[in-house]
This record gives C-alpha cells, sequence and structure tokens, in this order.
C-alpha cells in the first residue's frame, strides 16, 4: 500500500457539474410550505429574496446542472482542493485505519462556503440584483459572500451579530478588505432592528434578528438587493456537491474505498456536498458505505431534535421547512462552534437521515477541542473549531478500529481552518470550556412553540 500523502486532482478535473442529490432519492423531498397557506411555495414567494436561477435549482431534479463558466473560473483560484492523507496522525493513534481528509480551508476565506458564495454572487450578477445583503455570525459566511461579491463587481452588505462584531474583529476586518460593507446588528436601518433597540439599546443581536434585518433590507429595495444565505437551502446543497465530487475522483487515486464518510453539521452544507455523491453510490448501487454526521451536543438537532415542519429563523419570517429541529425559538448555548449553532438542519440532511442513509452523533466541545489540537500536532493544520468536530469522529473511529484491529479507511471533511479562532483555543487550553448537556425538559420546552401543521 502507498504511503503517498497528497492526491492533487488538475484544473481540468474541478467538477463542471453540480450534482443534485433530489434525482436520486428514492421518496421525494418533502415540500417547503407557505406558513399562511401552508400550501408548497411557489416560486413568486421566492422572487423577492433570490434570483430566478437560483430559484429554479431549489426545485430542481435535474441530476446535475452545469457550473457556468465565470463559477468555474473563480473556483480554479483554489480548487480542486486536495485529498490528503493523515499518516502521522494516523501513527499517533497507533491504528491500523487509513484517514484520509478532504481539505477545503485553502479557499480564500478558510472555508468550503465561497463554493455556493461565488455562485449565488454570479446568478445575482447576471441577473441584475444591485446589492447583497446577508447575515453573519462569527463571519465565516459574511467573508466568503464579501470576496464572491468583490469577484462579480457586486456590493455586499452584511449584518453582523453584535456581539461577534465586538468579539471577533478580524473576521470583521476581512470582510472589510474584501470591501463589503459591515453593520453591527441589531441596528437603526430596519424596522426589525430598531424595535430591538427600542426594548433593548444594548442587545447584543443574535443570528435570528440579523436574518430579519438583511432580509427585510432586500424586500424593502424595491427589487435592487437580494438576499443570500450560507447553508440549509437544496441550492446551497447542490453547489457544495463539488467537494464530494473531486473526493470521489482523488478517492480513485489513492486505490481505495472509504468504509466511513464523516462531516460536521450547522445547517448541513458541507456534510451534504461532501457525502451526496457517496450517498448516491448507497441508494443506486446498494454500497455500504457508512455516512455519519456530527453535531455539537448543546444544539443536537438530529439526535435529539423532532422532525417536523418549522419556520428556519426565530422570528418566523422564513417559510416552513419539514426538518429535524429544537424549535425556532430554541437558542444554543454559546458554544465555541459558531457555525454549528443552529435549531435546525438542512432539509436534505434530514431526508437523508429520515431515510437511514446517514447516522448521527452529537460531541461535547472539550473532546472535539483535544482531538482538534492532536490533529493541529500531528497534521500541521488547526481545524476551525465547527471542522474538529468531524476530526474528532474521525478519532474515534480510528481508534475503534485499533480496538477491533480492522483496517477501516476512514475518509472526513476539514470544512476549514481555525486561523481566526484563537480565541476558541486560548479558552479549551486555559481548561476554560463549557461543556453543555441539554436536559429532556430544556429540548422539551424549546419544542413547545413549534407551529401546528396538521
Ligand atoms: C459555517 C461552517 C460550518 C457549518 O455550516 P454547514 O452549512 O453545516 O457546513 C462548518 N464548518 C465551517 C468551517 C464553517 O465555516
Amino acid at each position: 500500500m502507498s504511503e503517498q500523502h497528497k492526491y492533487f486532482l488538475p484544473e481540468s478535473e474541478i467538477p463542471t457539474a453540480w450534482y443534485n442529490i433530489l434525482a436520486d432519492f428514492p421518496e421525494p423531498l418533502p415540500p417547503v410550505i407557505h406558513p399562511g397557506t401552508l400550501q408548497p411555495i411557489g416560486p413568486d414567494d421566492l422572487a423577492p429574496l433570490f434570483p430566478m436561477a437560483l430559484i429554479e435549482q431549489e426545485v430542481s431534479t435535474d441530476r446535475w446542472i452545469d457550473i457556468p463558466e465565470p463559477v468555474l473560473e473563480v473556483y480554479r483560484m483554489w480548487r480542486p482542493t486536495p485529498l490528503i492523507r493523515a499518516i502521522r496522525l494516523e501513527k499517533a493513534l497507533n491504528t491500523p485505519a487509513h484517514i484520509y481528509f478532504k481539505y477545503e480551508g485553502v479557499s480564500p476565506s478558510g472555508s468550503h462556503k465561497p463554493n455556493t458564495a461565488v455562485a449565488q454572487a454570479y446568478y445575482n450578477k447576471i441577473e441584475g440584483t444591485k446589492a447583497l445583503t446577508t447575515e453573519t455570525g462569527a463571519g465565516q459566511w459574511g467573508s466568503a459572500l464579501a470576496m464572491a461579491g468583490k469577484m462579480f463587481d457586486i456590493p455586499v452588505e452584511v449584518y453582523m451579530v453584535k456581539i461577534s462584531y465586538h468579539q471577533k474583529p478580524y473576521r470583521r476586518s476581512l470582510m472589510r478588505i474584501f470591501g463589503a460593507e459591515v453593520i453591527p446588528s441589531p441596528s437603526d436601518r430596519t424596522n426589525a432592528g430598531r424595535s430591538v433597540l427600542e426594548q433593548d439599546p444594548d442587545s447584543p443581536g443574535s443570528l435570528g434578528v440579523a436574518i430579519s434585518e438583511a432580509v427585510e433590507a432586500a424586500v424593502t429595495s424595491g427589487g435592487a438587493k437580494k438576499y443570500a444565505l450560507g447553508s440549509v437551502l437544496n441550492h446551497v446543497m447542490l453547489h457544495q456537491s463539488v467537494i464530494g465530487l473531486e473526493t470521489m475522483k482523488q478517492m480513485e487515486m489513492a486505490g481505495e474505498e472509504p468504509d466511513v464518510l464523516i462531516g460536521c453539521i450547522g445547517g448541513g452544507s458541507n456534510f451534504a456536498g461532501f457525502v451526496s455523491p457517496f450517498v448516491r453510490e448507497k441508494i443506486v448501487n446498494g454500497k455500504e458505505t457508512r455516512v455519519v454526521a456530527v453535531e455539537p451536543a448543546a444544539a443536537p438537532s438530529l439526535t435529539k431534535g423532532k422532525y417536523v415542519y418549522d419556520f428556519g429563523d426565530t422570528v418566523q419570517m422564513t417559510p416552513l421547512m419539514k426538518m429535524y429541529t429544537l424549535g425556532h425559538s430554541f437558542i444554543p448555548a454559546p458554544i465555541h462552534a459558531g457555525g454549528l449553532r443552529y435549531h435546525g438542519m438542512a432539509p436534505i440532511v434530514c431526508h437523508m437521515y429520515d431515510l437511514g442513509l446517514i447516522e448521527a452523533r452529537a460531541l461535547h466541545q472539550n473532546p472535539v477541542f483535544e482531538g482538534a489540537v492532536l490533529f493541529a500536532q500531528t497534521e500541521g493544520i488547526v481545524p476551525a473549531p465547527e471542522s474538529a468536530h468531524a476530526v474528532r469522529a474521525a478519532i474515534d473511529e480510528a481508534i475503534a478500529a485499533r480496538e477491533a484491529g480492522e483496517e477501516k479507511v476512514i475518509l472526513f471533511n476539514l470544512s476549514g481552518h481555525g486561523h481566526f479562532d484563537m480565541t476558541a483555543y486560548d479558552a479549551y487550553l486555559a481548561g476554560k470550556l463549557v461543556d453543555y448537556e441539554l436536559s429532556e425538559e430544556e429540548i422539551d420546552q424549546a419544542l413547545a412553540n413549534l407551529p401546528q401543521i396538521a
């Protein structure tokens, strides 16, 4: 068996079409419904928010959707991303398992998020959108969209949760370097922001409020501005399929087939993009690959939520989606993996779970950071706290393989680097991280506010 470390594809092997798993699900995805009429929503409902090309992708069941050349041209700046065998980590764990990871941290903003940000900026540009609005928590999505907006010469307005705006100044700086306007939320620019400020002038803000502000700024712009979302929606999962499609070719180069695939889930996009071509092999060709989604124990939507219709945001502005949810009013504890603090989950990931195509696991942040530090010390890459959930689960699989004496092939997605997350690592190293366990009572309470749908 070769001891090769890295598997690089040439630029000519960047996928030229995205893979859409909606074409291959054995049962159709439950529709998104209008909270007023309870009927499936149509293109007109979404037109004030998104360009038509993205609305069509949202409901498309075409298996392959061509990637426009201008999008490929930007992808070529950092794609294909490397597949790396974690040989030093294997040795440190003394495991017979082979551990591979796909590394999305080489993108300009340091995560997988530009894969969809670039596509969204492009479709908005060609349909004449004058500016994009969005929200960001810790700043990963805001910096990806800021970079993409600059590439297609489209201004970007980012509503950044106020507490992060002040506590995470470097992501804010990155967005500004890429030319975006960054507004601390709640702001006095929108009705949503003003009403929060009236009640509490010192409000730290929340992702829910920031979403409301970004959506309001788009829908009240008379069509000039549109809104962009960095996860959860079908078209986002679609764009992220470039990760899995490249990985499949690279595993062929390595001459191995994964026994288990692992990814972290916040809204579900890096996971869905990474696993969907492999899940297709399970559906179509009966492959028995295990596929594991890893979530934080502080926001355990798949492992402890309910599979029901719920709002995508806190303030009930979005349509209703069928998903494993902790309830739209649930505010996760302030763990450091900000990108995983979401009450729901992408409908596509939920459907995979409901159909038994994937497994789910919830982890606490201390073991997650412990795994991340071991990974950094062996492989030289500091993982984003979100990605560190996948790292920890891969380590656990490798230890289990050692105990069982099995030469398993473990493959995980390293969705981003943690260079802007040193505060979190400092807190871990100082022994100050708290592991939050949700009680059944808290979960019941959070689920009590679900919309009642017959
Ligand atoms: C945003 C983010 C996530 C979580 O989002 P998903 O849509 O679940 O992928 C995971 N990892 C990194 C590095 C992120 O920036």
